[in-house]
């Protein structure tokens, strides 16, 4: 499997990271290497600026190229929450030379998925609130209405480029507040008010 992830999906994200407004979808992909396997995410060394970014995910359940958007939702199964963990001071490197964002992005452990819950197209036709505290403060509030993109959108988009296959998890972008974190935090996602996950930084 892999992670299908977009970037700048939320204006106001934009603006607190200063980049452009796109006029396509950023898109970039984590290997199945990237899962984080626990609930405990380990600082690596290799960065001294490891940001959160909590996302909406949706997990595809069957096979698809050329997908169009109005048929999108049948190929979603499951969706729920994810952590984009991203090496910020790697990534302002990177963007500087304008090198792909790889060693940022898709490293052991950057991708995290909460439990997933089972997925009716109905879901769609409605807002989907979300928010994320560290140390039990609320740091990221999100809705997918103010999405740039929705994820029938995105699902057209990235799979005019890479075959969608069985397991695969779309990563739909972040909203306003990442921020750092330090050894020894606690991240918590809600979805509406519902805890999703507890995780741990070590
Ligand atoms: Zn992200």
């Amino acid at each position: 499997m892999k992670f299908v992830c977009i970037g700048r999906n939320y204006v106001d994200h934009i603006k607190e990271l200063s980049n452009d407004r796109p006029s396509e979808p950023v898109v970039f992909i984590k290997p199945d290497t990237a899962l984080l396997e626990s609930n405990k995410f380990y600082y690596p060394h290799f960065s001294k600026d490891i940001h959160y970014e909590l996302e909406l995910v949706f997990r595809i359940g069957k096979i698809g190229k050329n997908i169009e958007a109005k048929f999108a939702h049948k190929y979603i199964d499951a969706y729920g929450l994810g952590i984009d963990f991203t090496a910020r001071d790697v990534q302002a490197k990177l963007k500087d030379k304008g090198l792909p964002w790889e060693k940022a992005k898709a490293f052991n452990g950057s991708a995290f998925i909460s439990d997933l819950k089972p997925f009716d197209s109905a879901l769609l036709d409605h807002p989907i609130q979300f928010h994320l505290d560290l140390n039990d403060q609320r740091v990221q509030t999100g809705d997918s209405s103010l999405m740039i993109w929705n994820v029938s959108e995105l699902i057209e988009e990235v799979s005019t480029y890479f075959t969608l296959k069985t397991g695969d998890i779309i990563f739909t972008g972040t909203p306003a507040g990442v921020g750092p974190v330090q050894i020894g935090d606690k991240l918590t996602g809600f979805l509406s008010s519902e805890k999703l996950f507890d995780l741990t930084i070590a």
